[in-house]
């Protein structure tokens, strides 16, 4: 079949390099893609956040399946229009992306799904919303309602610190995000990522994860995308997964399915996990970026069954079938990064790495251009590795880390450290 994958990251590579090594796929397309990408498959120039536009270029290029990556697309409406046009296509409908597009939306679910999830005031203005977090005293998570890419949330320490956020959100600085926010009790105990494929009927567990969102050593520093993961996420046991598919994913899924806005592609649950017990912290829905590395590189070329189940809604007729094994990814960045950082650094190594089912460099920003191979974005290389145990992955990972001549970049050495 002709396959086309949306977006531009490690998460797309990773996607991209698990779909090409399916017999199923004959030609595979990635609109926009990057350096890494463009070895593996057709890199197209399209507007992915454009419906219509990418309708067309699926229609002139016969393309049976379309499988979007980034948030952008899925809250813009792209699979609303593949499916209204009857296209084969993974990734959620504008309605059922709700879930990562709205803060408030995935808590009033919550509560009509009876969830476990920090309780939560919903204001509209000021005045209530500093009254509240007067009300409820520190430590409190001050959140924007809408799409903030990641900087919409504030886990304040102290009243002050939220009060100064409502201020920032109040006064326009997140835009139409900020006009509403959801502040939340603050939970305690450790985080990680459930993923679940969804066909608006059934679910599917697909692995578990953990990553390292702030950019230094021991989770220093500010936040970023995410400097690394790996999986499986050993705080997130058999028994808590269970417990979370039980009391919080299938109950969510009913809600959507309820509300006439059944949800269809991947679930990207973050759970607060204390005392045995999971808690939602939030929805996405997309895989995420670099988790999504992590699990491609456990699952394979059986991603793109998974993936097509869930798009045909035959979720009941797959299963997953795991190697116990680890896998575990380093980003390495651009210095600066998350804030001000170069563009247009050569970076030498990196082609001559290995690249097997067991270890290979998953590209994010980067370019071709000429002989060199170039960073263009924060975020540029995902260093991946498997193994059979967590530390033979890390070892793994880290060597091909050290054979990367990157003068301008730099990655945390720590990744795995909750784990080891
Ligand atoms: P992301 O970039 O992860 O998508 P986001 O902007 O959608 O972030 P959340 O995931 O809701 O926001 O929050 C970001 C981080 O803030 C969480 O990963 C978690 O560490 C922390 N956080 C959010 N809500 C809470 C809470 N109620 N209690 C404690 N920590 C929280």
């Amino acid at each position: 079949m002709n396959i086309l994958i949306l977006g531009s990251g490690g998460r797309e590579h990773s996607l991209a390099w698990a779909v090409a090594q399916n017999p199923k796929c004959d030609h595979l397309m990635v609109a926009p893609g990057n350096a890494g990408i463009a070895k593996i498959a057709d890199c197209v120039d399209l507007n992915i956040l454009d419906g219509a536009a990418v309708l067309a270029f699926v229609r002139s290029q016969a393309i049976d399946f379309v499988i979007i990556g980034p948030e952008a697309p899925l809250a813009a409406g792209v699979a609303d229009v593949l499916r209204a046009a009857d296209v084969l296509c993974f990734g959620p409908s504008q309605a059922a992306a709700q879930l990562e597009a709205s803060k408030f939306f995935t808590k009033s679910i919550c509560d009509a799904a009876g969830a476990p999830t920090a309780g939560y005031g919903h204001f509209t203005d000021q005045p209530s919303a500093a009254d509240y977090v007067r009300k409820m005293g520190a430590p409190i998570v001050v959140k924007a309602d809408g799409l903030a890419a990641g900087k919409g949330v504030i886990v304040a320490m102290s009243e002050q610190e939220a009060l100064e956020a409502l201020d920032d959100m109040f006064s326009g600085e997140f835009g139409s995000a900020g006009a509403e926010v959801v502040i939340e009790e603050f939970m305690e105990g450790e985080e990680a990522s459930y993923f679940i494929l969804c066909d608006g009927r059934d679910v599917l567990a697909i692995g578990t994860a953990q990553d390292h969102k702030r950019v230094g050593e021991g989770d220093t520093g500010p936040n970023t995308g995410g400097m690394g993961a790996y999986s499986p996420a050993p705080v997130l046991t058999d028994e808590i997964a269970e417990q979370a598919m039980r009391e919080i994913i299938k109950p969510t899924m009913a809600e959507m399915a309820r509300r006439g806005t059944p949800y269809q592609g991947v679930l990207y649950a973050g759970l607060m996990i204390k005392n045995g017990k999971a808690r939602l912290v939030e929805y996405n829905a997309r895989f995420g970026d670099p988790e999504c590395q992590v699990l491609m590189m456990r699952l394979g070329a059986q991603a793109l069954d998974l993936l097509l189940a869930c798009a045909e809604e035959r979720l009941s007729e797959v299963q997953v079938n795991w190697a116990a094994d680890h896998a575990l990814t380093v980003v390495m960045a651009a210095k600066g990064y998350p804030g001000a950082y170069k563009k247009g650094t050569v970076i030498s190594g990196a082609n001559a790495l290995p690249d097997s089912s067991s270890a290979t460099c998953f590209h994010a920003g980067t370019a071709q251009i000429g002989a060199n191979l170039t960073a263009q974005g924060g975020r540029v290389l995902n260093v991946t590795a498997r193994a059979a145990s967590l530390s033979e992955a890390r070892t793994m990972a880290y060597d091909m880390v050290d054979q990367i001549d990157w003068p301008e970049g730099f990655c945390r050495r720590d990744i795995g450290w909750r784990a080891l």
